[in-house]
């Protein structure tokens, strides 16, 4: 007991101690901190110059006009480089782009290693004869991918003569936008009449609120479940959100944040999704195409069918020099020596890898066919050489909370037209938004959704056919209908669940199934990957520290207020990757401002409480008593003004 006594004194002591280490360190920090300032403040100069100076990376952060028109100087050396790009996504071909545009680099010497056997990796929309058509995603898209439009711009349309990707893009959406007209149903297809609404409690709105203002550093590791609770998950917000963008209870709290702040602007599109923007044919013919016919216009070198092993780096000190690139090409191993004036790039991590295809009458089990291209082995085996090249295995350790399966039903006669009619108040074959994004039905166990783009979705689909896309965020729960999990479905299968959803007959759905549609799926076992929990130095800087010739590209890369799951995520790594790596000297454009943009906060303020001012919230005694006096003394400013135009203030609350 003695003993015992003792030992508790001596942990008590020492956690005091401990505790008073930490006081003692807080306060040395606070005093430097305010020796620094002091100092910048003796020597205060009003200047703008170094505004831009180039940060570690050998970049820097812009917006606005005057640098988004303005063309970079060709940098020094650039016609003794060579690029490797490994990889041949939307990341790996962005970033050729801005080697051909920007860094003036000659398309010869910049060779796109991948290792199938054709671009686009996650990118797809391919119809394969003895399966049909196949959409593994539909990307949503918005006016602020600022770094995706800065490229798209640049590449020809393959559709209008004349006309650039955007310009093509931006008329579309003009004459065409999207907007919802049922965003969810409930019981077999009726609407559930979620009609704009949020349905937060002030409690919920207050967790939001928590989230939003919390540092990064504070929710390293953490859960989105850490964070919130019920008064959250049982929310029409909620239920938006996570099928909307994927997410499930258990990813990571900071990247629910981010989201949450670098859509700041978009929140009262969220629920008709009229924030959205859409392209006309699936995004490997209308996007992916393109870029590919510019870069092979300017002669870039596309090795298909190429799967690189590893990266080798010579290591002095912090230097890092990729050294020679090991690949399988053709069942042979096969290696690149490199110099310092051999730039390489590397999308690590995919979200599609080892995607396992299914068909009408196959599940994508154990027997299905898996496309793999070998990117966390790759990450793997850089990873090895250097804590600065991440963590890969932070992402693709636990594939039971990383993946979900989505499906291409296409129908093949006009009897199941009439359901979707009923439910998004559109005719699908019209080449118009049909459902105006996702449909979900609230009430499935596999928590189904599903949308129909524009049709035909692939430029050469027969007009009277409809390429339907469902996705479902569970995949191991016994569907409604089908009373197997959906990764155990065959396509006729998940056919039956989803007609089910949508209110046809019972009697009529195994027919409708068989003989009315075909149905591809695919299991995607990381399609969630980037979701996972993580914290500072899991996802390497695009330009890890010291590294001369290498950079990270794509959704596994780290660069600050963006967010995973997104196009212009890939297009931004490979724009500061290219930029930094070759020294363009232009400015990035910087993820789009507006959570510093006040009217944006004020604003998204009211739609969060469903068009309620956060000045009719009841705060707790004193702070309600403190709202009169500050309305007071705002009266007549610019402040009363700008509280007026976006709904804070009203009629009589002055
Ligand atoms: C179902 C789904 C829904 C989506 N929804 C949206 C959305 O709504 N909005 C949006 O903006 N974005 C969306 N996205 C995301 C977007 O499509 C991706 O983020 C983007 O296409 C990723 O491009 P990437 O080049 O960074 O990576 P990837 O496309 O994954 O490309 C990586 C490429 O590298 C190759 N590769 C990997 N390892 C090796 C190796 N060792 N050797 C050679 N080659 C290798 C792969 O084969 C692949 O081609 C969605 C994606 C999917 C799959």
């Amino acid at each position: 007991m003695a003993k015992k006594i003792a030992k508790l004194t001596l942990t008590a002591a020492g956690l005091a101690g401990a505790g008073a280490a930490v006081i003692l360190t807080k306060k040395k920090q606070e005093k430097e901190t305010a020796a620094k300032y002091a100092n910048r403040t003796k020597n205060y100069r009003n200047t703008e110059l170094g505004r831009h100076e180039k940060n570690s990376k050998g970049i820097y952060y812009t917006n606005g006009n005057y640098e988004a028109f303005a063309r970079p100087e060709k940098p020094e050396g650039v016609d003794n480089k060579n690029a490797y790009i490994v990889g041949g996504g939307l990341a790996s071909l962005a970033a050729a782009c801005f080697l051909v545009r920007d860094g003036q680099m000659p398309g010869s010497h910049i060779h796109i290693l991948e290792a199938m056997g054709i671009a686009g990796g996650a990118c797809d929309g391919i119809y394969e004869p003895d399966r049909g058509y196949i959409m593994r995603g539909g990307r949503e898209m918005e006016n602020h991918f600022e770094c995706l439009w800065d490229l798209f711009h640049s590449i020809p349309s393959l559709e209008k003569p004349g006309a650039s990707v955007l310009d093509e893009f931006y008329w579309l959406n003009k004459h065409d936008p999207n907007y919802s007209m049922c965003r969810a149903t409930v019981r077999r297809g009726k609407d559930a009449h979620t009609d704009g609404k949020f349905n937060l409690s002030q409690k919920g709105c207050m967790e939001i609120v928590k989230l939003f203002m919390t540092k990064d550093e504070d929710l390293y590791d953490k859960t989105i479940e850490d964070v919130f609770d019920d008064e959250v998950f049982n929310s029409t917000f909620w239920l938006y959100w996570r099928t909307m963008f994927a997410f499930e209870n258990w990813h990571s709290a900071l990247e629910m944040k981010l989201y949450f702040q670098r859509f700041i602007h978009h929140i009262a599109g969220l629920p008709d999704f009229s924030a959205l923007k859409f392209t006309r044919y699936n995004q490997y013919e209308s996007l992916i195409l393109p870029m590919q016919k510019y870069l092979e216009d300017a002669g870039v070198d596309f090795r298909f069918d190429t799967e690189v092993t590893n990266v080798r780096f010579d290591i002095e000190g912090n230097k890092k020099v990729a050294a020679a690139i090991e690949y399988n090409a053709n069942g042979t191993e096969q290696e690149i020596p490199l110099t310092e004036n051999d730039l390489v790039f590397v999308t690590n991590g995919s979200c599609t890898e080892g995607t396992v295809y299914g068909d009408q009458n196959h599940a994508p089990d154990d027997n299905a066919e898996v496309r793999t291209s070998g990117c966390w082995n790759l990450w793997k085996n850089i990873a090895k050489q250097d804590p600065a090249f991440g963590h890969p295995e932070k992402f693709c350790s636990d594939i039971a909370k990383t993946n979900w399966e989505s499906a291409t039903i296409t129908t093949l006669d006009d009897k199941i037209i009439p359901y979707i009619t009923k439910i998004c108040k559109r005719d699908p074959r019209t080449g118009k938004v049909v459902t105006g994004g996702i449909v979900s039905c609230m009430d499935s166990k596999w928590l189904m959704s599903w949308t129909i783009n524009r049709q035909g979705q692939f430029k050469e689909q027969d007009p009277e056919k409809v390429c339907v896309w469902v996705y479902g965020l569970f995949t191991d729960v016994p569907g409604d209908y089908v009373k197997k999990t959906m990764r155990e479905c065959t396509g006729k299968e998940i056919t039956e669940e989803w007609l089910y959803h949508i209110g046809v007959p019972v009697e009529e759905i195994p027919d409708l199934a068989e003989n009315s549609a075909v149905c591809v799926p695919t299991m995607m076992p990381y399609i969630t990957a980037f979701f996972m929990p993580r914290a500072k130095g899991d996802r390497p800087d695009v330009i890890p520290d010291g590294c001369v010739n290498f950079a990270f590209l794509g959704q596994f890369a780290e660069t600050p207020r963006d967010t995973v799951f997104t196009t212009e995520y890939s297009v931004r790594t490979a724009m500061e990757a290219v930029y930094g790596l070759l020294g363009v000297d232009r400015g990035v454009p910087e993820v789009w401002g507006s959570v510093y943009d006040v009217r944006e906060l004020l604003e998204s303020s009211v739609c969060l409480m469903d068009g309620k001012s956060p000045l009719e919230v009841e705060l707790p005694g004193p702070l309600n008593l403190l709202k009169k006096p500050l309305l007071k003394a705002i009266r007549g400013t610019v402040v009363e003004k700008i509280l007026r135009d976006h709904g804070i203030i009203r009629l009589g609350m002055l």
